[in-house]
C-alpha cells in the first residue's frame, strides 16, 4: 500500500514521541508500504510564533533573543531523545541552529521596521515545522531507513498569495509533487514533508491556515495516487464530541466526506476544514488514527457508499473564537440588494462570513465572523454603510460560540430542531441566533461563550450520544 501519514504537534511533542512516531513509520515500511510523512509543529510551537511575531513589532532585540534561545533549547532537547546516532544528530542539531538564526534575523526585522505583515507573519510561523520535520527526518534515519526531508515549498506545493490561508493551485502542485516525491517512493526512501508551509509561484513561502497540516497530507494523497490518508493525532479517532469537554464522548468507527467535512468545518478539532477536499473526488479513504493506541482502527473516512450511517444526530461540535456582528436598519426592508452591499464591503476586506440569519422582516441580519477580524469588520462597515439612509446600527458580540449538532441522518427526519431547541432551554440557556443549512446535515446557533460547554454536554446526554 502507498500511504501518506501525517503526524499532528500533539505526536511530536517531544523527543520520545518522534522516536515512536519512527518506530510507526519503519513498521509500516518493513510491512512493504511506501510511506511519505507529514509533520506540525512541536505542539505550542506555532502559538508561540503568532505571539512572538505580534510581540515584535514593539518588542526589543533582548526579548527575540530569549525566544529563539527556549525555541533551541526546546528542539535539541528533542533531538537528543529522538536521535541516537551521533552523526545524525549532529546533522539535524546544524540544520536546527542555522533555521533557529535565520528566525532571530526576521523577528529583529519586525522589531526594527515596527510593523508585521501578513507576509513576514507566514514566514514566522514557517519555522514551527521547519525545525520539527528534520527531527522526524533524522529519527527515521536513525532506525536505518533511507528518507530525505523537504519544506512543502521544496515539494513542489504552490498557493495563491492570500497569506495566512493560501489556496493550493492543485494542477501544478500535483505536477511538481509527483515529480519530485514519486522517484523516491519507488526507491523505498522515505519523504517527511513538513505540512501547513508552501509558496507562491514567485516562491514567497505561505501557510494554508491553521490544522493545515491536514491540508497538506491530502494534497499529497492525490497528488502521489495513496492508497489511504493516514492523520495520526491523539485520540482515537473522531469523536462525538470534544472529548476535552465531554469525557465520555464515544469514537466514531466510519464517516462519510461529507459528515466528517461538516464536523471538521464546526470545529471537530480533529481535522483542517478544507483537508477533505482534494481526496473526495479521488475517493481516497482518509484514516484518523491515535499514535497513543497505533493498534486501534480510529475512524475511517470514505465514501457514503462504503461507510455505514446509524444515528440520526451523530455529533455535536462548539466553535468559539468567533463573534456575532448585527447589521439593523428599517432601510433594508424591501431594498434589493442591501444583503449584497454587506457582503461586498466585508468580502473585499478579506473577512469571511461563517453563518447567517436574518429575519423575514429584512430590517436586520447577523453573521457570525472570527473573533480575530470583528474590530476590522466593524470599522469596514460603519465607514460603508453607517448614515447613509440603509443601516443605523452596527453591534457586535464577541463572547459568543457556534454551537453545531451534526449527522447524515438528520436530512428529512423530523423533530430533530424541536427536540435540540427543548433540550437548549431546559437547561436555561438563551440562543442568540440560528440557522440550518439546506443540506440538513446540521442545526447550528449561537450561545454565549460561558454556555457552551454546558450546552454541548445537554444535547450529548438527549441523544444518548455516548451510546452511539
Ligand atoms: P493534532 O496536533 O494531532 O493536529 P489537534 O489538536 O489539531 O491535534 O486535534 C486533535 C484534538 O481535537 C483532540 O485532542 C481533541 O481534543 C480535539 N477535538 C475536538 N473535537 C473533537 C472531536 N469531535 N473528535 C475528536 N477530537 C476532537
Ligand atoms: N502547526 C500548524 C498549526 O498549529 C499546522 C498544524 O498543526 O496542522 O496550525
Ligand atoms: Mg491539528
Amino acid at each position: 500500500m502507498k500511504i501518506v501519514m501525517k503526524f499532528g504537534g500533539t505526536s511530536v511533542g517531544s523527543g520520545q514521541n518522534i522516536r515512536h512516531v519512527a518506530g510507526l513509520v519503519s513498521d509500516n515500511v518493513k510491512a512493504k508500504n511506501q510511506v511519505v510523512v507529514v509533520v506540525s509543529a512541536l505542539a505550542g510551537v506555532t502559538n508561540s510564533l503568532i505571539e512572538i511575531a505580534d510581540q515584535a513589532k514593539k518588542g526589543t532585540e533582548q526579548q527575540i533573543k530569549d525566544f529563539t534561545a527556549k525555541l533551541y533549547e526546546k528542539h535539541e532537547d528533542a533531538i537528543i531523545e529522538a536521535i541516537k546516532d551521533s552523526t545524525i544528530r549532529k546533522e539535524v542539531q546544524q540544520v536546527t541552529k542555522s533555521s533557529v538564526a535565520e528566525l532571530g534575523k526576521v523577528l529583529t526585522g519586525v522589531c526594527y521596521i515596527g510593523e508585521l505583515t501578513p507576509k513576514s507573519r507566514d514566514y514566522v510561523l514557517s519555522f514551527g515545522e521547519r525545525l520539527s520535520a528534520p527531527i522526524v527526518w533524522g529519527a527515521i534515519r536513525d532506525l536505518k531507513l533511507e528518507s530525505q526531508w523537504f519544506t512543502g515549498k521544496d515539494a513542489g506545493i504552490v498557493t495563491d498569495s492570500d497569506f495566512g490561508n493560501a489556496t493550493p493551485l492543485m494542477n501544478v502542485s500535483m505536477h511538481q509533487l509527483k515529480e519530485r516525491l514519486g522517484p523516491l517512493l519507488e526507491k523505498g526512501i522515505v519523504p517527511v514533508i513538513t505540512g501547513f508551509i508552501a509558496a507562491t509561484q514567485d516562491g514567497v513561502t505561505t501557510t494554508i491556515g491553521r490544522g493545515g497540516s491536514d491540508y497538506t497530507a491530502t494534497i499529497l494523497g492525490v497528488s502521489l495516487s495513496a492508497d489511504e490518508v493516514w492523520i495520526w493525532t491523539d485520540v482515537d479517532g473522531i469523536m462525538t464530541a470534544d472529548p476535552r469537554i465531554i469525557p465520555a464522548a464515544k469514537m466514531l468507527p466510519e464517516l462519510s466526506y461529507q459528515e466528517a467535512a461538516e464536523m471538521a468545518i464546526f470545529g471537530a478539532k480533529a481535522m483542517h476544514p478544507r483537508a477533505l477536499e482534494p481526496v473526495i473526488e479521488a475517493k481516497i479513504p482518509v484514516r484518523i488514527r491515535s499514535t497513543l493506541h497505533p493498534e486501534k482502527p480510529g475512524t475511517l473516512i470514505a465514501d457514503a457508499e462504503n461507510t455505514k450511517s446509524t444515528g440520526v444526530v451523530k455529533a455535536v461540535a462548539l466553535m468559539k473564537d468567533v463573534a456575532m456582528v448585527n447589521v439593523n436598519g428599517a432601510g433594508m426592508v424591501g431594498e434589493p440588494g442591501s444583503y449584497a452591499k454587506i457582503f461586498e464591503v466585508l468580502g473585499k476586506k478579506g473577512i469571511n462570513i461563517m453563518m447567517i440569519s436574518a429575519a423575514v422582516s429584512e430590517a436586520n441580519i447577523s453573521m457570525i465572523i472570527s473573533r480575530r477580524v470583528v474590530g476590522r469588520a466593524l470599522s469596514t462597515l460603519e465607514i460603508a454603510l453607517l448614515g447613509r439612509g440603509l443601516v443605523s446600527e452596527i453591534t457586535a458580540e464577541d463572547d459568543v460560540a457556534v454551537i453545531a449538532v451534526m449527522g447524515a441522518n438528520m436530512k428529512g427526519t423530523k423533530g430533530i430542531a424541536s427536540k435540540v431547541f427543548q433540550t437548549v432551554a431546559q437547561a436555561g440557556i438563551n440562543i442568540r441566533m440560528i440557522a440550518q443549512g439546506s443540506s440538513e446535515l446540521n442545526i447550528s446557533f449561537v450561545v454565549k461563550e460561558k454556555d457552551g460547554a454546558a450546552v454541548v454536554k445537554a444535547i450529548h446526554d438527549e441523544f444518548k450520544l455516548d451510546k452511539i
